[in-house]
Order: structure tokens, then sequence, then C-alpha cells
């Protein structure tokens, strides 16, 4: 009889129990009445993607996701409700390409994007000049001379004439040519006798003498003269991009430091997560040719399972880009026959350093503009993997997802060995605004083709992550979204192969999911799910409803990064 009573209390308690579990957890925050697109795979075709009403916050996760009716069910006391006005809310943006710290810094040096002739270019580096203490570099970046009246390069007495004393050197907007001014030259002891290191060329004119433009890797002759930027101005430029983001909607981005020979930038960003001003997560890329030991120490130095910060792929660089014409191609350019680009690794030596890097846990991600460029990653990047399996056979490693940056001219030969070696393309689709307006010239129709090849890639099962390479191009999303969608200019006026066309959701699903692939969270990040990550934005207009040339102007509302508000437009 008393055992009997105890099990019926035991019954009782675990009933009891079992009752105050199912009764749910209030959620620290609601967000009720909107219209949410929870994000889904990249998958190709993509099924439609499921809408909900309401979302539930727990700390930085994500509790519950449903209706307005299921999730008022979660509001207790202290929770905090949002009301989300019918407006359009998605997984937030995930910037799977930027340069974080150089667009910061583009605001702090000479801004020349934009300019519309020689001449405005001098006038605003002499407005920075005069700005400069005595024999400070001027320094600056976003010149485009292929949007001049004049279309000629500038040269260092183009410089001379506005930079007095000050050693000057001005990168194009694409960030593979430099042009320095004659201080700069002389300190880094470029003459008519200097020799080019290899993938780079120092132009010279008519009688030998450097024109001041530096091409690819001849950059670097001037760029190791240039003093550090110290510690504060890393911060003060990080910290101004961060804004940036925030105001974009984006939760997430994976940026390359500023240069490879430091690494303040990932210092800076753990300082600032420290004192809570991480805004937006960060996944910072590491150097390819860095020294092992050290690009290990880098990794090892913060914990991997951060979600806010932690270190990624490792990057390197194949070629150089289209607008320049250095992309290492198979065949010449179609307006310079004889010029196949500059590659910048000799294949057997990228080759063993992808197999020696992939084994020791890297994920590998390299910049390829022209299709030579893609081979050689997919030969690295085969190399690598043939390597690793042989050499580990534990089987317990992550597989690999080696991912190309840019990927702009492919041969359709090449998209199966993306697939063969799930290669991840990491694309830009925004630089194809600017690029559709030489493209076609540089690379001929039959190349054209398959270049910016998007739906290719989804066609083939080929994963993509999307990004703006900012500050290349603005680090807006809906420019990259609307090119994706429309394969237009932002004028309308100019069509771009649009075979290549991806839908709203597709395009949605890159910078989303996809990007969160790219760097191995997509369990975490890229969907709206119970579970995952409370990263989330909210717009001023559906861009799954509205015409495609509307996308341009939308506003992002409010940016939300594990449950927080980061950023509220007034
Ligand atoms: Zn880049």
């Amino acid at each position: 009889m008393k055992s009997l009573a105890v099990i019926a209390l035991l019954l009782l308690t675990g009933n009891l129990m079992a009752q105050d579990k199912s009764k749910p957890q209030p959620a620290d925050a609601i967000f009720i009445n909107g219209n949410i697109w929870v994000g889904a795979q990249l998958v190709s075709p993509m099924p439609p993607v499921s809408r909900a009403q309401a979302l539930a916050v727990q700390g930085d996760h994500l509790v519950a996701v449903g209706s307005n009716e299921e999730i008022k069910k979660l509001k207790g006391l202290n929770t905090t409700v949002v009301d989300l006005a019918g407006r359009f809310v998605l997984p937030g943006f995930n910037d799977a390409h930027l340069h974080l710290s150089a667009g910061g810094f583009e605001k702090l040096q000479v801004n020349l994007v934009g300019t519309k002739s020689l001449a405005e270019m001098k006038q605003r580096i002499a407005d920075g000049a005069r700005k400069s203490a005595p024999n400070e570099w001027i320094l600056g970046r976003g010149w485009d001379h292929t949007k001049w009246t004049e279309q000629v390069l500038p040269t260092r007495q183009d410089l001379d004439a506005v930079t007095g004393d000050h050693p000057a050197i001005l990168g194009r907007i694409d960030g593979h040519i430099s042009v320095a001014n004659s201080a700069a030259l002389k300190v880094a002891g470029i003459d008519r006798n200097t020799k080019a290191p290899s993938g780079g060329q120092i132009d010279r004119d008519a009688n030998g003498e450097a024109t001041g433009i530096l091409r690819e890797s001849a950059v670097a002759l001037v760029g190791a003269k240039i003093p550090r930027p110290t510690p504060s101005q890393v911060r003060q430029a990080m910290e101004l991009a961060l804004a940036d983001a925030a105001q974009w909607g984006l939760t997430s981005v994976q940026s390359q430091m500023l240069d490879n020979r430091e690494w303040e930038d990932f210092l800076v960003c753990e300082d600032l997560e420290r004192e809570g001003k991480l805004t937006t997560r960060v996944n910072m890329w590491l150097p390819f040719d860095g020294e092992l030991a050290k690009i290990q120490q880098w990794r090892a130095h913060h914990p991997a399972s951060d979600p806010m910060l932690h270190t990624g792929m490792l990057k390197a660089y194949m070629d150089g880009s289209l607008g320049s014409r250095t992309a290492a191609m198979r065949e010449g350019f179609t307006d310079d026959p004889g010029n196949k680009g500059l590659s910048q690794w000799d294949p057997s030596k990228l080759n063993a350093m992808a197999a020696e890097r992939a084994d020791a846990g890297f994920q590998l991600g390299f910049h390829a503009i022209g299709d030579r460029g893609a081979d050689m990653a997919l030969d690295a990047f085969a190399e690598a993997q043939r390597f690793v399996r042989e050499h580990d056979q534990s089987r317990s490693r992550r597989e690999p997802r080696n991912r190309i940056e840019h990927d702009q001219v492919i041969e359709s030969d090449q998209f199966a060995r993306y697939k063969e070696l799930g290669v991840i393309a990491s694309v830009q689709p925004n630089h194809l605004l600017t690029d559709m307006n030489w493209a076609e010239s540089h690379i001929g129709p039959a190349r054209a083709k398959t270049s910016y090849p998007w739906r290719d890639f989804a066609k083939n099962g080929i994963m993509m992550a999307f990004g703006t390479d900012y500050p290349v191009e603005p680090l807006t999303p809906f420019r990259g979204i609307y090119a994706a969608v429309t394969r237009k200019n932002e004028e309308g006026t100019r069509e771009y192969y649009p075979e290549q066309k991806l839908t709203i959701d597709e395009a949605l699903a890159a910078y989303t999911y996809g990007s969160a692939y790219g760097e191995y969270s997509e369990r975490d990040k890229g969907q709206l799910k119970s579970g995952m990550l409370a990263d989330f934005v909210v717009l001023d207009r559906d861009l799954t409803k509205i015409a495609p040339n509307e996308i341009l102007g939308t506003k992002v509302l409010r940016t939300v990064v594990g449950g927080k508000t980061v950023y509220k437009a007034d």
C-alpha cells in the first residue's frame, strides 16, 4: 500500500514536472506582425520559401518562429514586444567577401570613387595634401580611368603637380593597379633599372622611366614603405566600417585584413567584442602565403567556436582583375590578344602549399577572375584534397569547402570540376554593374556567355556565396541582389547575358544561406529557425514582390544581431 502511494506520488510529481516543462519559458523578446521570409537552402530549382508572422528570441538565439498566435504565448512579464508592422523580414545578410578595415580607411583617406576626370582626381588629392602634415604620405583609392572622359591612366607627373613633397600612392578601384608620385617611387628605390617582381609590372614611358603606374605585385614595392597605420587608426577605420555594415543589414561579414604582415584588424575586433561594440559577426581570413606556424598561432589565439569573431579561410591571389586585364586567361584578351594576364603563382609551389595548409585543417579561398586563374585554383584544390585523403585516413575532419573568390570568366568545362571538388563560388554580383561596360570587349562574346555565370552555377548544383568586395563596390546588398536578378545596369539601359539571371529567392538564399555555408556555419545562420542565431533584418519593402528596379532603393529599417538591435532607422 505504502509503496503504491510512493509510486503514485512519483508519477504525480513526474507529471507535474512534465507539465512545467511543456509550459513555455517566456522569451526575452518577441517580434510580431511581420512578413517573415524564413530563408532556405540554396538549391536549384528552389521550392517556395515559407513565411512566418512572428519570432521569439531568448539570449542570442531564436526559440520560435511561427504565427502571431504561437509566438504571443511566449510573452511574459519581462518580454519586450516589437511590432514589425507588416514589414518584410529576412535572415541577416552575410557578406562573404569584403575588406572591412579598408572600407573604413577609405573614409579616412583620399576618396577617389566616382571621379569623372583626371582633373577631378587631382583636385581631390590636392585637398588631401592641404590637410596633411609635412612629409606625411597621401593615400587613397577608388579612381577608375575607364569612367573618365580621357580614359588614360594617370602618371606620377599628374600627381607631382598636386602633392608637393608628400609621397603619394593611390589605388585604382579594383585594387590591382596603383599610381605613385615621384617622391613615393624614390622612397621605394624604383628607377629605370628596377626590375618588377614576378607577377607584377612597372609601367615605363618611351624613355624607360617609370610612369608611376604599378601593377599587381609591383604595388608592394611602394606599399612596403608606407608607415603602418597605428592601432588607433585601424580601430577608427573598423568602427566606421562596422557602422556601415549595421546600416546595410549585414549581420555577418567575411573579411580580408588590411594587409597580411600583421593582424591588427583581428585584435581591434577582439577589443571591440570585449567592449560590447562588435555589432557584426566577423570571420577574418588569414594569408595563405603566411608562415604556417604564424597562421596556426593566429588561428589558435581566439576560440573558433565564438560566433561573433573567429579566423577563417586562407586567402590567396591566383591573378589580377578583368578591368586592368591582369586576370590570368587561357587565351589572350580579345582587345589585347598578346596578353594572357598575370598569374601570381608557380603552380607546383601553389599546389604544394595548398596541400600542406589543407592538411593543417585550413579552408582555402583563392581569388580567380580569369579562366586560367580558376584552373590554377581548381588544380590546387584537387591536389590538396588528394593529399589530405591519402595522408589522413581518420575521416574525422570536416569536408573541404574550398572557395573561388570572384569566378568571373569560367569555361563550360570548369563547372564539373567545381561540382566534383565541392568548390563554392564566392561571387559579388554587384561587380557586373560596373564590369558589363567593358567585359565583353575584353573577352569577346564566346567567353562572355559563361562569364559571371550564376545560372550555370545554380544549374550545376554549385553553392554560391554572395558578397560585395567592399570597398571596391559599395557595401549595400541591394545592388548585388538587383544585379543577380536583372543582369542589367542600374539605369536599366544595358543588359548582360540575361540567361544567367537568378530568381529573387535564389539571390536572397545565396546572400544568407550560401554565405553561411561558405564559412561552415549554415547550422547556426542564414535561416530563421528555432535554435539558430537571432540575426535578422527588417526592410521597408518585400523584395520578392516588387519590380526589380525598386530593389535598388530598399531601406533597412532594423538590423538585429544575436537578438540585439544594432541599427534602427529613424
Ligand atoms: Zn576582394
